[in-house]
């Protein structure tokens, strides 16, 4: 694994559901904000189906809420939500037509968006179809971005996609250190409460993330890491 280039300013990152960053990557984005670098999330879904238990749209209210708290700690300010339907999300053009119109707007180097692996490693569970159909979604959507002839009526091309970042991956091949930035990481999950408390078993994510990043870090010959797997876009 290289470590990922930094000589960016503005980078876009995009996920099914609210806690979907939070599981990670939120400490690499707490790095790179403490750089003065400009970070937008970007969420397919209010994450109202995500609570057994509680009303959906009771539910999607109280994790728009916690998404922009968990942001905040990790100094993103800019969040939106695509409002597609939790847990129906479709890969398919209306995904990949809103993708491009936000990366066109808010015109990114660099791209983050989560797995679209079938599975969390190779015997491990099946990963979410709403994840699946996003991170796929994004490539694309990178390079009809960048198509004057694809979605025209989404405004003019956006040309300075570098690179697409994919987290949590079987076959990383960059990372970043956030030996410096795990406490805020943790501080930027802890914020999903609602989420958490309706898990309806013990979770610490503190332990949580720690063990992964220290997992990754070792491989990465720094205390704790985050790993993404690198399309190069440009
Ligand atoms: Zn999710």
């Amino acid at each position: 694994m290289q470590p990922i280039p930094e000589d960016w300013t503005r980078a876009v990152a995009v996920v099914a559901h609210p806690d979907d960053l939070e599981y990670g990557v939120a400490s690499a984005v707490a790095r790179w904000t403490g750089q003065g670098k400009r970070v937008a999330y970007v969420l397919a879904t209010r994450g109202e189906a995500g609570i057994a238990g509680m009303d959906p749209g009771r539910t999607g209210l109280l994790r728009v809420e916690e998404e922009r708290r968990s942001a905040a700690v990790v100094g993103v300010s800019e969040v939106e939500f695509l409002s597609h339907e939790d847990g129906l999300v479709e890969y398919g053009l209306p995904l990949r037509r809103d993708l491009a119109t936000v990366f066109r707007r808010l015109q990114p180097e660099v791209v983050i968006t989560q797995s679209f692996d079938l599975t969390w490693g190779e015997d491990g569970p099946v990963n979410h179809a709403d994840h699946r159909a996003v991170g796929l979604a994004v490539l694309d959507a990178c390079r009809d971005a960048a198509n004057e002839w694809v979605f025209p009526e989404a405004g003019p091309p956006s040309t300075g996609i570098r690179d697409a970042y994919v987290a949590a991956v079987a076959n990383p091949t960059h990372f970043v250190d956030v030996t410096a930035t795990m406490d805020a990481g943790i501080a930027s999950l802890r914020e999903h409460r609602a989420y958490i408390d309706g898990l309806g078993r013990e979770f610490d994510p503190d332990e949580f993330l720690r063990n992964i990043a220290g997992y990754t870090g070792l491989g990465a010959g720094c205390e704790y890491a985050v790993a993404f797997h690198r399309y190069p876009m440009g």
